[in-house]
């Protein structure tokens, strides 16, 4: 019976036992489902068995209250009046079309077009995650090769590629870590060290992996506070799991003790997990390998060009040295691995390979670039974050450096000092940010009250200036605050970010003039973003959400 669907290009879903699974969507069809019938040995009429059946809901289940009753969804009812919405709504987002998103850590580079085509080919997305092998012996090339690529890149011997974030693959690796102690006879290891200037994700994935957090300091250079690490594993020698370290820092310093501490937690049982989300500065360079690591995840849309924010799609494999390949991640109805791997821990997400339609991106990213490429992209990265940090230094103190005077990929500037001498919280630069036109980079991660600034290799030399003009401009407007030129309350960064009405409405009581509101920078004449809202109160509006279409008029009632 399989086989006689399957020569109607029909895949029925085998469970093994003797027993069939048949899905069905809106999209199938009368004449599918009689192919369907006629694959069960059906009479020969099928057309008038299909013809029969009753389509129409059962009375009870149909709905009988209103739905969808908001004016968004019953307004643009023609192609025309959809796509003019669409845009409007586009229109309000400042997007990597209009300018850099300098967000340090995340990674904002580049989404090339050529990358993302094979997106929309049919040949990759309309493959059903569970199946038959031999159907999919593209996408199993495709991973192969990706596989065996981001082996290379990162060092190491085997790849899993199903978990979909960065967060996934921490929890997936230290789920290979507890699996690999356990193995050993050594399950009571379940201590995880987490430096202070983690990403939140780190402690969160240690906690749902089982296992007990504790932090390690970090110095006044921003470094990891070696003695600390030591004591610390020492201590917990016995049930020492893993440490969680991000290299460059997530301070944006590449961090001298790195094969030390690797080789610290070594000697005191533990595995060493890395964080990767800083690999564009490691790509063709080093990597976790060299260093010391056992296992890392890769951010696929950060370092490999996935494009993301506003909370995904992503992708983030895990890479692993060859002691941990046979806990690589299984799944019980299409083995990754083939089932060459018992061992396998089990799925940590829904589909074998988690959202293998994306995986061309970064398929197609690293084939074009090539080796050469990539290795020119990482040093392309660390030479624009250290341009920016050396033109901001005379503005603003950049607060991490190397011992040698250098940043790594991204780095932060302090902006904690403007508080007392101009009442200017850095919430009011990244607001102000906004009436230059730019996206305001990564605020108070990992550090309160500063930015991060990451440029990525896929800025020219001209925007990158674009944006360290906007921020030497705004020092000088928090300078005519510290000098009395501007008051305290009534300044362009406390009223941030201007919108089109506020500038051009009848009236105007600021101390500063419309112009400079506007227009800071004369290049914002030719092409200037318009905030498309006021100032909202963050913590406000995240907590109290309203639907904003219908006029307000509407709820008062
Ligand atoms: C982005 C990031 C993560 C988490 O990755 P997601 O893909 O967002 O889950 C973890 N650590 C660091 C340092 C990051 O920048």
């Amino acid at each position: 019976m399989l086989r006689a669907a399957r020569d109607r290009r029909i895949n029925l879903r085998d469970f093994g036992d003797g027993s069939l699974g048949v899905t069905l969507d809106e999209t199938a069809d009368a004449a599918l489902v009689a192919d369907l019938l006629a694959a069960f040995g059906a009479a020969a009429d099928t057309d008038a068995l299909v013809a029969d059946a009753r389509l129409e809901i059962p009375p009870h289940f149909a709905r009988s209250s209103p739905f969808m009753t908001h004016p968004v969804f019953n307004t643009h009812h023609s192609e025309t009046e959809m796509l003019r919405y669409i845009f409007h709504l586009q229109g309000k987002d400042l997007s990597l079309a209009h300018a850099m998103i300098p967000l340090g850590s995340c990674t904002m580079k580049l989404n090339a077009t050529s990358e993302m085509i094979p997106v929309t080919w049919p040949e990759f997305g309309d493959i059903h995650p569970f199946a038959p092998r031999d159907q999919t012996e593209g996408y199993r090339t495709l991973f192969a090769q990706l596989e065996g690529w981001l082996a290379e890149i990162t060092g190491f011997h085997a790849v899993s590629l199903q978990p979909n974030a960065g967060s996934q693959g921490e929890y997936a690796g230290l789920l290979v870590i507890n699996a690999y102690h356990k193995a050993r006879g050594q399950g009571r290891r379940n201590v995880c060290l987490i430096p202070s200037s983690a990403h939140g994700t780190n402690p969160a994935s240690a906690v749902v992996a089982g296992m007990r957090v504790v932090v390690v300091r970090c110095d006044e250079r921003g470094n990891i506070d070696v003695a600390d690490l030591r004591a610390k594993a020492e201590q917990h020698a016995d049930t020492l799991a893993a440490l969680m370290v991000t290299y460059p820092s997530t301070h944006g310093v590449f961090e001298e003790a790195i094969t030390e501490i690797c080789a610290i937690v070594h000697e005191f049982g533990g595995q060493v997990y890395m964080d990767g989300a800083n690999m564009n500065a490691q790509v063709g360079l080093t990597s976790p390998g060299a260093i010391g690591a056992d296992v890392c995840h890769l951010n696929l849309h950060k370092t490999f060009c996935i494009p993301h924010g506003g909370g995904g799609p992503g992708m983030g494999p895990i890479c692993v040295a060859e002691h941990l390949a046979p806990y690589l991640p299984g799944h019980p109805v299409v083995s990754p691995t083939d089932g060459k791997s018992p061992e396998a821990i089990g799925p940590v997400s829904a589909a074998p390979w988690g959202s293998p339609s994306i995986l061309t991106i970064s398929w197609v990213y690293i084939a074009l670039m090539g080796a050469g490429g990539l290795r020119l992209a990482t040093e392309m990265a660390i030479l624009n974050a250290n341009y920016m940090a050396k033109r901001l230094s005379e503005s603003y103190a950049v607060l991490y450096r190397g011992s040698h005077g250098a940043v790594a990929h991204e780095f932060i500037i302090d902006c904690r000092g403007f508080e007392k001498t101009a009442g200017v919280k850095v919430e009011d630069i990244a607001k102000r940010l906004m009436d230059y036109g730019f996206h305001a980079p990564t605020m108070s991660f990992p550090v309160p009250g500063t930015l991060m600034i990451e440029p990525t290799e896929s800025e020219p030399l001209s925007e990158i200036d674009r944006l360290c003009d906007a921020l030497i401009e705004i020092r000088a407007e928090i300078a005519d605050i510290e000098a009395g030129k501007l008051p305290r309350d009534d300044n362009p960064l406390k009223h941030a970010p201007h919108t089109i009405a506020a500038v051009c409405a009848d009236e105007w009581r600021h101390a500063y003039t419309r112009e400079r509101a506007a227009f800071p920078l004369a290049g914002l004449r030719a092409s200037k973003q318009w905030p498309a809202c006021a100032r909202v109160d963050n913590p406000f509006g995240d907590r109290n959400l309203t639907c904003s279409c219908p006029p307000v008029a509407g709820f008062a009632s």
